[in-house]
């Protein structure tokens, strides 16, 4: 395979190299400078059309748009010079012309481009005395998607993203020259499953979500690196929450979720469920550990491990390991997998477990970036062995086991057992005499077992998924677990130290 050839320039007086045939805006940014831009974008293409990433080339006549000119060898380039600041500035303040001054009630204030790039290279006084013209504003453009068509600069980033990626057509530039705008397609509503990444690439406030605007300010959240749980694609994301100060947060800790750029699982993007799919975070969790049957109450962690390990232990001593299944988790991160496996397999003997893309784990795909399994990590289990050298049964032999009395217990992690069975599920339950529920939310399951176990959220622990691909990658704790909840990790531990503890007593006795 050729290497492709290097070629050097000069970038603000800087001795650079780059691979020849790139765009001049990427190389310059390789090379650490950030040459101001609206339109262009990295997937979405560089139409040209904003005009401001304008720079001085050496022996042109005038200033080039660098984000439609490839270097070249011995090209001499500046962006900083006095000549390409006064275009990038004129380029600005036509930008500016009808823009309102919003900006003390406007949601992107602290992330948009007009006001970074004013303070960056305007600062200018402006000459316009005109009235500014003005058009819509409070559009609902979808069911996520706010439109202010006063704000919007005309990028066509937001067209080029449903052409292009979604191919959905559902925005559009109507009118001429200076009466330009953009709006809905007619007959069309902004509801496409991406619709969330043009508040993202919009470059100033014209585009804003629905669930976020009035929320808080940008410059008060912090950010944390995360992985999207939705589906095993496992979209890199960016958790924003405001652990600091009062905000307009309706019960809820996290503020919005973000795209990490990730070219290797989900370039730019990031799915409307992923990114606004985040309610159970917050609502309907479990914080309390809970005996549910034979005088319900709430325990401590270490009565709950005692409690349960000595019934799993002397039920399996009794009945036979075979008659326990256990119900698995594609939410499971790599190293509840790990803790899973040593308590289920290597300290209980289970055989039987109901592992992998069960109806009520799936949903839509696409061949943009949704995938089937609405899970993170099946990988991750299949990587313990799980569904390959431990084979996992079906939910009706389960059912039929069940009714046939074969077995004696059930451990729930994260699952709904009522999304299969439906109404068979509480007298399914009342057959058996252990049924443990383990996961961060309230189910109907959870209600009918024996002892409920809170576990935290992905965004309250750190751990690693593995997605459809095999791409592993870590996730970061973003906020303090609620009540007295546990990772998974934990809890596994916990029940197996215990179930050790009980072997070595009854063997020294
Ligand atoms: S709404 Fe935003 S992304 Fe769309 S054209 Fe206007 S400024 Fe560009
Ligand atoms: S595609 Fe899947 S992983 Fe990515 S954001 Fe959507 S639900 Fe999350």
């Amino acid at each position: 395979m050729s290497e492709s050839k290097t070629v050097k320039f000069k970038l603000n007086g800087r001795e650079v190299e780059a691979p020849e045939g790139r765009l001049l805006i990427d190389a310059a940014k390789d090379a650490g400078v950030e040459i101001p831009h609206y339109c262009y974008h990295p997937a979405l293409g560089n139409p040209g059309n904003c005009r401001l990433c304008v720079v001085e080339v050496q022996g042109a006549p005038k200033p080039l748009v660098s984000c439609r000119t490839f270097v070249k060898e011995g090209m001499v380039v500046a962006s900083d010079s006095p000549a390409a600041m006064r275009a990038q500035q004129s380029s600005l303040e036509l930008h500016l012309v009808n823009h309102p001054l919003d900006c003390p009630v406007c949601d992107q204030s602290g992330e948009c481009g007009l006001q970074d790039y004013y303070m960056e290279i305007g600062r200018y006084e402006s000459q316009v005395r005109e009235d500014k013209l003005h058009k819509g504003k409070r559009i609902e453009a979808g069911p996520h998607v706010m439109l202010d068509q006063e704000r919007c600069i005309l990028c066509t980033r937001c067209t080029r993203f449903v052409d292009e990626v979604t191919k959905t057509h559902e925005l559009g530039i109507f009118g001429r020259g200076h009466g330009q705008y953009i709006d809905l397609v007619p007959g069309k509503t902004l509801d496409n499953p991406y619709s969330g990444n043009v508040v993202d690439i919009c470059p100033v406030g014209a585009l804003t979500e629905k669930d976020f605007r009035y929320k808080v300010r940008v410059w008060y959240l912090d950010e944390t690196d995360s992985v999207c749980p939705g589906c095993s694609r496992g979209c890199s994301t960016s958790v924003h929450t405001n652990t600091e100060r009062p905000w307009h947060n309706d019960g809820r800790r996290v503020a919005r979720i973000k795209p990490r750029h990730n070219p290797e699982v989900n370039g730019w993007w990031i799915c409307d469920d992923g990114r606004f799919g985040y309610d159970s975070l917050d609502h309907d969790r479990l914080g309390r550990v809970m005996r549910l049957k034979d005088q319900r109450r709430e325990l401590s962690w270490t009565e709950a491990f005692e409690e349960i390990a000595s019934a799993l232990a002397s039920r399996s001593a009794g009945k036979g390991a075979g008659g326990l299944v256990v119900i698995a988790s594609g939410m499971l991160s790599n190293e509840d997998w790990a803790a899973f496996k040593v308590l289920f397999v290597d300290t209980l003997g289970v055989k039987h477990f109901v592992f992998g893309p069960e109806p009520d784990q799936l949903g839509e795909e696409d061949e943009l970036l949704r995938k089937r399994e609405k899970v993170p990590n099946l990988k991750g289990g299949q990587a313990q062995g799980f569904g390959t050298e431990i084979p996992s049964a079906s939910w009706d032999s389960l059912a039929k086991d069940i009714e046939a009395g074969k077995v004696w217990g059930l451990y729930v992690v994260e699952r709904d057992l009522t999304k299969v069975w439906g109404q068979r599920t509480a007298d399914l339950l009342s057959k058996l005499g252990l049924v443990i529920f383990q996961g961060p939310n309230k189910t109907a399951t959870g209600d009918l077992a024996h002892y409920r176990l809170p576990a935290t959220a992905y965004v309250e622990e750190e751990g690693h998924f593995t997605n459809f691909g095999g791409t592993v990658q870590a996730y970061k704790k973003a906020l303090e677990p609620l009540g007295s909840a546990k990772p998974d990790w934990a809890i596994f531990h916990g029940l197996a130290e215990h179930l050790a503890g009980d072997r070595r007593e009854e063997a020294v006795a």
